[in-house]
């Protein structure tokens, strides 16, 4: 199964949790915002996150108080 994500930026509450659990995925934008920065992805959900974060991708989902990042099994775009 193949795990697309991307952050719903307008529901981020620039906490940056996911960036300290997951930093090779989410980075957070001049606004303290945050985004998929894994491979360049920027914010798109185009890019397949590796198995070898997937468990940091879930820490990272379940640590995000507003529910704003997104999984998917196709891409977003
Ligand atoms: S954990 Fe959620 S609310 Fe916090 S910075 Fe990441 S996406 Fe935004």
């Amino acid at each position: 199964m193949s795990t697309y994500v991307s952050v719903n930026k307008e529901a981020c509450i620039a906490c940056g949790s996911c960036n300290s659990v997951a930093p090779d995925i989410f980075d957070l934008d001049d606004d303290g915002i945050a985004e998929v920065i894994y491979e360049g992805d920027k914010n798109q959900g185009i890019t397949i996150i590796s198995q070898d974060l997937q468990e940091e991708l879930q820490e990272a989902i379940e640590s995000c108080p507003t529910q704003c990042i997104l999984l998917a099994e196709v891409p977003f775009a």
